[in-house]
C-alpha cells in the first residue's frame, strides 16, 4: 500500500520538482515526493532485475517482490530509472541519500543538527516523524527530539531546523572518535574534519604520516610533496623537519587512505556496500589446472620508455625476463598457453642468465604490425595497446568459444621506484568504483594495429565487481607465492585497488586505476609490482637471476593457486 501511495504521489509531481533530485552515487539520485517523502532513483544496469538490483540497493535479495511491487506500473527498463522507497533501502543508502538531499546537516555538540531550509530541493510536509524516522530508524522516538527542542506537537514550520540528540542516533550519524588501532584521533575544527595523530619520538611527516595513512608511495612526487605541505600547513607546522615529539598532526580526511577513514566516511560507506555486494556474488567456477588456460603476459616498458632505472637495474629489460622466464616455466604445463604483450626483436623470449641484462630498446608491442616505442608519443599509444591487445586476444578467445572467460588471466609485471626504506612486492587490482564510463581512445594513432577497436569500453557495474572480486585473489594468491619464495612483500597494504597520486592545492588527490587495468575486458588481471628498485637490496634480487626466477615462480604457484581454488 505504501508502495501505491508513492506511485500516485509521483504520478502528480510536477515537472518543476522532476528534477528536484540531487546525485547519491553512479545511476543513482535521491528525490523527495510530496516535500516529505525520500525515494530513490536508481538506473538498471543491463541484465540487472530485481533481484540482483534488491541485493545491491536493498542489501536483502528476499526484497525483490517488494522493489518489483513498487515498480509494478513502470517496469525495468536500462535507461529508465527504478524507484527504491525509503522503506526497502538499506542503511548505508538512506545515509548516503540524506547527506546528499541535507548538505548543511552535521553533527555538532552532542546533537546532529538536521537544516532543510538549506536543502538544494524543496522540503516542504516534513514533520518531527520523517526526522525521527531519518535519524534514528524510528517515527516513534519524535515525542524525545519534540522535548529536545521545545517543540509541542509533531508538525514543523517548513524549512524549521532541529536537532537530534546524539544517544537517540542511528550508528552512521555518531561523529567518529577513534581510528583502527587507536592510532588516529578524529575531530573536527572551523575547516573542517580531519585526523590526528601525535607523532612519536624520531619519527618523520613523510614516513609515520604520509605513507601510512594516505597510500600515497612515490617519494619524489609531486603529490608527496604536496600532501607533505597541505598537512603541514594544516596543523601549524612550518619546519617538517623540526617537529616536536607528540606534536597534534592534522590530516584531512579526504587525504586519508580507506581503512583509515572514520567509518562514516561516504568513500568507506560506499567501499563497504561495494564489499558486501562481492562477498554476495557468485563467482564463476574456476578450472583447476592449466589445461585450456590462457595468460596475457605483459612486462610494462620497453623500447625508449626503460622505466625506472636505479641501483643499477631498470624496469623494461629486468621485468621483460622475469617475463621469459614465467612463459618458459608454463609452457611446461600441459594445456597452457602464454599470449606475451612484448617481444624482443634482437632476442625474442631468451632468457638470460646475467646480472647484468644488455641496454635493450628493441622490444615491441605485439600488435599487428607491431608497435615499437620510438618517442614519447609512442610510449602513451603503446600504454593504450597493450589493453586493446589483451581485449583483443580475449575477444577471439571467449568470442570463438576457444576459452571460457574464467581460463583467461591478465598479469603485467612492473618494479616499484618508491622509498628506499620500502621492500617488497605489491599487486595492483582493479578497484569496481574508479572504472566507470568509456575507456576507448583513438585516432590515427591507433587505427594502424589490428587489435585496435572503435567500439566503445566500458563495463557494468556488476562486471566490475566481479573483476575486482576475482583479480583480488589472485593477488593474494601471488603474494603468497612470493612468501613461499622466501621473497619480500611489501608490509603496508601489499594488494591495492587503486593508487593515490597529485593533490593540486585544497583539492582532493586523484585516484585511479591504470589503463592497462582499468580498460582491460579480461576478468582476471593483476599488475604486480615485483620489487622496489630504489631499495639496494630488492635491486638486488633483481640483478640475481636466481632471484629474477624465484619472481617467476611465485607467479607461477600463485596463478596455480588461484586456478585451484573452490
Ligand atoms: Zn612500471
Amino acid at each position: 500500500v505504501a508502495a501505491l501511495g508513492l506511485l500516485l504521489a509521483l504520478g502528480s509531481v510536477s515537472a518543476a520538482e522532476t528534477n528536484a533530485s540531487v546525485p547519491v552515487d553512479e545511476g543513482i539520485r535521491a528525490r523527495i515526493v510530496d516535500g516529505r517523502t525520500i525515494v530513490l532513483e536508481v538506473l538498471p544496469e543491463p541484465g540487472e532485475g530485481y533481484l540482483a538490483m534488491a541485493r545491491r540497493l536493498c542489501g536483502d535479495p528476499d526484497l525483490a517482490h517488494a522493489l518489483e511491487a513498487a515498480n509494478a506500473s513502470r517496469g525495468l527498463f536500462v535507461g529508465r530509472p527504478a524507484l527504491v522507497p525509503w522503506d526497502l533501502l538499506r542503511s548505508e543508502y538512506r545515509y548516503l541519500s540524506l547527506l546528499a538531499l541535507f548538505p548543511e546537516d552535521e553533527f555538532a555538540r552532542g546533537a546532529w543538527h538536521h537544516r532543510p531550509g538549506q536543502s538544494p530541493v524543496p522540503v516542504v510536509g516534513e514533520g518531527l516523524w520523517q526526522v525521527a524516522e531519518w535519524y534514528t530508524g524510528r517515527g516513534e522516538n519524535w515525542v524525545h527530539i519534540a522535548r529536545a527542542n521545545g517543540i509541542a506537537g509533531p508538525d514543523l514550520p517548513p524549512g524549521r531546523s532541529v536537532h537530534v540528540p546524539a544517544e537517540l542516533l542511528l550508528p552512521l550519524f555518531r561523529p567518529p572518535v577513534l581510528g583502527p588501532e587507536r592510532l588516529l584521533r578524529y575531530d573536527r575544527d572551523e575547516q573542517g574534519p580531519f585526523a590526528e595523530y601525535r607523532l612519536r619520538r624520531g619519527e618523520a611527516l613523510y614516513s609515520a604520516v604520509v605513507l601510512r595513512f594516505t597510500g600515497v608511495l612515490a617519494p619524489d612526487d609531486e603529490g608527496m610533496r604536496e600532501m607533505v605541505e597541505i598537512i603541514a600547513e594544516r596543523s601549524g607546522i612550518g619546519d617538517v623537519r623540526r617537529i616536536p615529539t607528540g606534536h597534534a598532526v592534522k590530516i584531512p580526511l579526504e587525504l586519508l587512505s580507506l581503512p583509515f577513514l572514520p567509518h562514516n566516511h561516504p568513500r568507506k560507506v560506499l567501499a563497504q556496500v561495494r564489499q558486501s555486494e562481492m562477498r554476495a556474488l557468485s563467482l564463476p567456477r574456476r578450472p583447476s589446472t592449466f589445461d585450456g588456460v590462457h595468460v596475457i603476459l605483459d612486462s610494462g616498458h620497453g623500447g625508449i620508455d626503460v622505466g625506472a632505472r636505479l641501483n643499477g637495474v631498470w624496469e623494461s629489460d629486468y621485468t621483460y625476463d622475469v617475463a621469459c622466464r614465467i612463459r618458459r616455466l608454463l609452457e611446461r604445463e600441459p594445456g597452457a598457453t602464454v599470449h606475451m604483450v612484448m617481444r624482443d626483436l634482437d632476442h625474442g623470449y631468451r632468457v638470460f642468465e646475467s646480472r647484468q641484462l644488455p641496454l635493450n630498446r628493441r622490444e615491441v608491442v605485439n600488435t599487428d604490425p607491431p608497435h615499437a616505442n620510438k618517442n614519447r608519443r609512442d610510449v602513451k599509444v603503446g600504454v593504450n595497446l597493450r589493453w586493446y591487445f589483451a581485449n583483443d586476444r580475449f575477444e577471439q578467445l571467449v568470442g570463438n568459444r576457444k576459452a571460457s572467460p574464467e581460463k583467461v588471466i591478465f598479469v603485467s609485471l612492473h618494479a616499484d621506484s618508491l622509498h628506499q626504506s620500502l621492500r617488497g612486492a605489491m599487486v595492483y587490482v582493479p578497484g569496481s568504483g574508479y572504472r566507470a564510463g568509456n575507456h576507448a581512445v583513438g585516432g590515427s594513432a591507433y587505427r594502424r594495429y589490428r587489435e585496435y577497436s572503435r567500439a566503445p569500453v566500458s563495463f557494468t557495474r556488476s562486471q566490475r565487481l566481479r573483476d575486482e572480486a576475482l583479480s583480488t585473489k589472485l593477488a593474494e594468491r601471488i603474494l603468497d607465492g612470493f612468501r613461499d619464495q622466501d621473497l619480500h612483500v611489501h608490509l603496508n597494504m601489499p594488494v591495492r585497488d587503486h593508487i593515490v597520486k597529485r593533490v593540486h592545492r585544497h583539492r582532493r588527490p586523484s585516484r585511479y586505476v591504470p589503463a592497462v587495468l582499468r580498460a582491460n575486458a579480461v576478468p582476471a588481471k593483476v599488475l604486480v609490482e615485483l620489487v622496489n628498485l630504489n631499495n639496494r637490496e630488492d635491486a638486488h634480487v633483481m640483478a640475481d637471476p636466481a632471484g629474477r626466477e624465484r619472481m617467476a615462480k611465485a607467479i607461477v604457484a600463485g596463478l596455480r593457486d588461484y586456478l585451484a581454488a573452490p
